[in-house]
């Protein structure tokens, strides 16, 4: 791999920015005299310093982004802005993507990685990860749907889901309640609320498998997830 690449995927800038750090020799490579960004190092033995501090090869990224309203969860798209355009530059080159998709209007928690592994593990049916939604919804919100939702809800394209949880926040005309579903149906959330008569007029994803979208997040901002948060996710 080339060292530019390589200094990029352990995060220590743009390529822009790393090839001028190159060339004003705060790089060292162990065995190099004179490093170049063309350099052809190996990920898993080089010994690469930067300002003296050895630097941490890695393969994958997972990023936390707090999705806001009008992007596809998508990689690319004819019409429609996507989460990668929220993505910094020093993150393009890792070939990220949506792990599931967030319907447009959907705001919150969007996990974005380049590991295929694990978007699988989180993605599969037979695995039962838990998404909690906040969902806001026209109507008034009883027991009973916390107890249809809990037996499975027909949809209309006659899919009986899976068992959710929901539980209701506040009720009356407009009602806002918190949902967890454990699979991920094209418009999932919205489909079940239908069913038992309700409109969901504002959803937003605020944890998937037990980690929380960090609340410090704005709309459009994102952070790497933490190695407890990696843990718990996988
Ligand atoms: N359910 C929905 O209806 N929409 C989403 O974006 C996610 C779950």
């Amino acid at each position: 791999m080339r060292l530019d690449k390589y200094l990029a995927d352990c995060g220590a800038g743009t390529r822009s920015e790393i090839k001028k750090l190159i060339k004003s020799g705060l790089v060292r490579v162990e065995g190099v005299p004179k490093p170049r960004p063309e350099t052809q190092v190996v990920p898993e033995t080089a010994q690469v310093f930067l300002r003296d501090t050895r630097m941490q090869y890695r393969k994958y990224v997972y990023l936390m982004l707090h999705k806001p309203g009008g992007y596809l969860s998508a990689t690319w798209d004819k019409h429609h802005k996507t989460v990668l355009d929220l993505v910094p530059e020093e993150y393009q080159h890792f070939d990220l993507f949506p792990v599931g998709r967030l319907d447009l209007d959907t705001e919150g928690f969007c996990l974005l990685t380049n590991d295929g592994i694990l978007a699988h593990r989180l993605l599969s049916p037979a695995h039962h990860v838990p998404k909690r939604y906040f969902a806001r919804v026209e109507g008034n919100v009883t027991e009973e749907d916390v107890a249809l939702f809990a037996r499975g809800v027909l949809l209309e394209d006659g899919y009986v889901t899976r068992p959710a949880e929901l539980k209701i926040l506040t009720s009356g005309a407009v009602s806002e309640t918190e949902v967890t579903i454990m699979e991920g149906k094209y418009h999932q959330i919205k489909r079940m609320f239908a069913a038992a008569g309700k409109r969901v007029i504002y959803l937003k994803r605020t944890a998937i498998n037990g980690v929380l979208l960090d609340e410090a997040l704005l709309p459009g901002q994102l952070r790497e997830l933490t190695i407890e948060e990696l843990r718990q996710i996988d």
